[in-house]
């Protein structure tokens, strides 16, 4: 039988943030500028529209804002491409936010800076060893968390985000379901705390948020009494239990702007305060610690991942339609079932489907 934990194992590279960011070209002001007045003129010529995450450099959240495009979470992201008249999505984000927009629209070419963007939660949940992990659990009803491939949302019952996951568990656990749960270990075990589900989890993480930590917090939440903690919940639980709020991105940027404190300490990546500071332009935003006397940091709040997407990498995308996403059809059929539960439900229940990583 395969376990989650025998897939616990190391068994993918994961970039240092650091060593990604250093060895792209370093633009002076003239060719910046240059660069964005040619990535524009290229997205009308190519009837592109560009949607990008809240984790990608904010000169890219900039260009989509400026040329009509949208910055969200991964679901916002696909279901803006789905109703944009444009003939061609480019995705900023990682691999499987482009294959999301392509599920939802398989019509049109959706194309990427970079395939090379993974994710840490989509590498540690292989199709195959997923597939036999749900076989060995047959009564279980199988949820995966939306930074998934196309092929493991094929096996899943639903797809959620961080947002829905907790409504949608709690309404299966009514109805005396077991659930399994993949792949972020952390997600998974705030859900069951928050619903008493009977869950059993895969051993995922997302290298960013699991390095989050605990002590290092404290001491920073002493130096900032009056600061409020927003933390994501794929960070680990020891790091959850001091937050003032828990959620998704979306949820997080709605917390820095309606909440009365003037100073957040914020445990995500660190390229979302672009947007919090747009929201709340007086407020001050403080990176929750990643490193120090329990931890060296490899991501240092900013996943290695997103750090791919650049100017550059986005241009040439552009000029040549490159990396472009192909998806199996029976794979995307199937995947989409599982996405539009989740959504029937969200309707349902009058709740409004945002966030993810
Ligand atoms: S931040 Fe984490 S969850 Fe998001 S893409 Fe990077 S590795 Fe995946």
């Amino acid at each position: 039988m395969v376990t989650a934990t025998a897939l616990a194992e190391d068994r993918y590279f994961v970039p240092r943030t650091a060593a990604i960011t250093a060895a792209q070209p370093v633009l002076d002001a003239a060719e910046h500028a240059a660069l964005v007045a040619r990535i524009k003129t290229l997205l009308k010529e190519r009837d592109a529209v560009l949607v990008a995450h809240y984790y990608v450099d904010e000169s890219l959240q900039r260009i989509a804002e400026e040329t009509g495009g949208f910055i969200s979470d991964s679901l916002e992201m696909a279901r803006y491409g789905k109703e944009h008249p444009a003939s061609t999505l480019v995705v900023a984000g990682v691999r499987f936010m482009g294959e999301t927009a392509k599920i939802l629209s398989p019509e049109k070419r959706v194309l990427m800076p970079t395939l090379e963007a993974e994710c840490s939660l989509d590498l540690g949940c292989p199709a195959d060893a997923f597939r036999a992990f749900c076989e060995a659990h047959p009564d279980h009803v199988v949820v995966v968390y939306s930074n998934t491939s196309v092929e493991v949302k094929a096996l899943a019952d639903y797809v959620v985000t961080s947002s829905i996951a907790v409504p949608l568990v709690e309404w299966l656990r009514d109805q005396g379901r077991k659930i399994l749960w993949a792949p972020d270990r952390h997600l998974g075990d705030y859900i069951r705390r928050e619903t008493g589900a009977d869950m059993l989890l895969w051993d995922g993480a997302c290298v960013v948020h699991d390095e989050f930590r605990s002590r290092e917090l404290e001491k920073l939440r002493k130096d900032h009494p009056l600061a409020a903690v927003l933390v994501h919940p794929e960070s680990p639980r020891d790091v959850i239990l001091q937050a003032d709020v828990v959620g998704s991105t979306s949820q997080l940027i709605a917390a820095v702007q309606n909440r009365p404190e003037s100073e957040f300490i914020v445990a995500t990546d660190n390229r979302i305060f672009y947007k919090m500071q747009q929201a709340a332009p007086d407020k001050r935003l403080i990176e929750a610690p990643t490193g120090g006397h329990s931890a060296t940091c490899r991501s240092c709040a900013h996943c290695p991942w997103m750090a791919m997407n650049d100017l550059t990498s986005l241009a040439e995308t552009l000029e040549h339609g490159s990396n472009e996403i192909f998806i199996d059809e029976d794979a995307r059929l199937k995947a989409l079932v599982a996405t539009q539960r989740m959504l029937d439900f969200a309707a349902e229940h009058r709740r409004r489907v945002v966030g993810d990583a």
